[in-house]
């Protein structure tokens, strides 16, 4: 279908409205078929499916050049530690690595053993893998104007950034793609992170796959949990439903992250869910609205129309001002509640950055050479996508949205400052932020909101764990736990920006010129060790050939 769009001249699209129209009703034409044979976990995508969307093919098996290891005994040594969990840096240190596991962490570099593997790492700082708590494999929306960004260049880029577990919230290029990515990512099979997948659980959102009632919720949670999922996404729903998922969820031990909807807060803001059960909260929606103080609905113009998204998103800026002050008995109160619940925020700061400085998104210094043709054209303005929505942004928006993130990140810094979980995600593949780079951004976010930036380190790998229920395995660099750590030359701790692909820039005075300095060297996950700057170049392969393709 996207081809037939691409081709259309302007004046044959007549209105968007016409065209708008046109596709509802194919859908629901469409739903009759499609919902007898659709498989739990799968009615997002079949909704793009029925519309002619083509989900991409799965990323191609991992090759022979790809990665080294896993080794019976790797060193990585003169690295200064980070250890993930809030101890300062220290060493230099040598890591004693034995397959995927890390065997020790020693003072000094162990005498060498024949056949062993080692890393020389002086001058570059070990931080654990990090963890990206809120991802997409790309999006079916990309589909209605264009080719949908293929996993495998999703993948190198996460990787290439040092993310070594991705926590998928809603699994929307379908479960069982999705499943079986992860599958293939924990036999290191591909050349990804780690992936948890958790299903799209069909409330309002996807209206016409709705369960409201209390059995069919039950059976929907258990129906994933068997197709493979690791948690539920819910966007909103019936009190009788959402009530269910939680509850069933618990019961089989699956997580829980929630967007709260703005077209269901009003019966169902960040408190009510977190009373039944909820693990995480997504983005920030329904949080402002639980400390309505002088009223108990966000100030909507009388005029407003959810679906048009300038005027969602515009309106959001200013929701933060409606709600309750910092410092406040409610504000106090909801930090008390959510911290003695062991609730978990994932704010994704990063992906609503545009809506304080659009310009700085959409010039991004990555985009020259990383970001696909086609994924920048999904970014630009469409009212037919989402998140494309900066039709006419304003000067008066950005500062609205400026004074939104200021409160928003003060309560966040309030919520880690009495002992709450905060981790890191990035919802990147929309609103101009791109895999990885998109995720560093969230930790120079993370500090400009208060933390210090080895609480920043926490909330990228602990904390993630945490969340994540594999705190056992992952999250820190200590002896019995995997063996995903990033090696970055400099230290990261005095600045983030080391660790985008694109480096940090930086005037050599010696010579007189500006250099580039930093971006991972390696990424090791489950013990193989990943060249990161090889997989920036497939990357950038990727998009100098799909550029040459689109060039007519
Ligand atoms: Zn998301």
């Amino acid at each position: 279908m996207f081809e037939k769009l691409r081709k259309k001249k302007p004046k044959e699209r007549l209105s968007r409205r016409f065209s708008a129209v046109g596709v509802a009703l194919s859908l629901i034409l469409s739903f009759d078929v499609f919902s007898a044979t659709v498989e739990p976990g799968e009615e997002g995508p079949s909704r793009f499916k029925a519309m002619g969307v083509v989900i991409p093919s799965p990323a191609p098996d991992r090759m022979d050049t790809e990665g080294d290891g896993p080794f019976d005994r790797l060193v990585v040594e003169n690295v200064m530690l980070v250890n993930g969990l809030g101890a300062p840096p220290r060493g230099p240190v040598s890591i004693v690595i034995s397959g995927d596991t890390i065997a020790q962490i020693v003072s000094y570099p162990p005498k060498p053993v024949p056949g062993e593997h080692r890393v020389d790492a002086r001058g570059m700082t070990a931080l654990p893998g990090f963890i990206d708590a809120h991802v997409h494999i790309a999006n079916p929306y990309e589909g209605v104007v264009g080719p949908i960004t293929p996993p495998e260049y999703v993948f190198k880029l996460w990787l290439a950034h040092g993310i070594t577990t991705v926590r998928d919230t809603g699994s929307v290029m379908g479960l069982d793609w999705t499943v079986s990515h992860a599958a293939r990512a924990a036999r290191n099979e591909i050349v990804a992170p780690d992936i948890v997948p958790f299903a799209m659980f069909p409330g309002t959102s996807l209206a016409q796959f709705e369960i409201s009632d209390e059995q069919g919720a039950r059976d929907w949670v258990r129906a994933v949990k068997a197709r493979g999922a690791k948690g539920v996404k819910l966007r909103g729903g019936t009190e009788e439903a959402l009530a269910a998922v939680y509850d069933e969820a618990q019961r089989l031990g699956m997580g829980t992250a929630s967007h709260h909807d703005q077209n269901g807060v009003y019966h169902m803001n960040v408190l009510d869910s977190a009373r039944l059960g909820l693990d995480s909260m997504e983005h920030w929606y329904g949080l402002p609205e639980a400390m309505f103080n002088d009223r108990t609905i966000q100030d909507y113009p009388a005029d407003y129309n959810y679906s048009d998204e300038q005027w969602r998103f515009g309106e959001a800026g200013k929701l933060w001002s409606q709600s309750a002050q910092r410092g406040t008995k409610t504000w106090q109160s909801t930090i008390d509640e959510l911290l003695a619940r062991d609730f978990t925020l994932v704010p994704t700061f990063t992906i609503y950055e545009a809506n304080r400085d659009v310009m700085r998104e959409r010039n991004a210094e990555w985009h020259e050479d990383y970001t696909l043709p086609a994924l920048m054209r999904f970014f630009e303005p469409d009212p037919r996508l989402h998140g494309s929505y900066h039709f006419d942004w304003t000067t008066g928006m950005e500062v609205a949205w400026r004074d939104n993130f200021k409160r928003w990140m003060s309560f966040v810094n309030d919520f880690k400052n009495a002992g709450g979980r905060v981790a890191t995600g990035s919802d990147s593949g929309f609103i101009y932020k791109v895999f990885g780079f998109g995720y560093i951004r969230e930790l120079e976010m993370l500090q400009e909101a208060g933390f210090h930036p080895l609480e920043v380190v926490q909330a990228a790998t602990r904390n993630g764990a945490e969340l994540l229920g594999m705190e056992g395995d992952i999250g820190s660099i200590s002896p019995g736990k995997r063996a995903d750590i990033v090696l970055v030359e400099g230290n990261p701790i005095s600045n983030f920006k080391l660790l985008y692909g694109t480096g940090h820039m930086k005037l050599n005075r010696e010579k007189g010129i500006v250099e580039r300095v930093g971006g991972v060297s390696y990424t090791i996950k489950d013990g193989v060790v990943y060249d990161a700057k090889a997989l920036l170049s497939d990357v950038r392969e990727m998009v100098s050939e799909a550029r040459s393709g689109l060039v007519p």
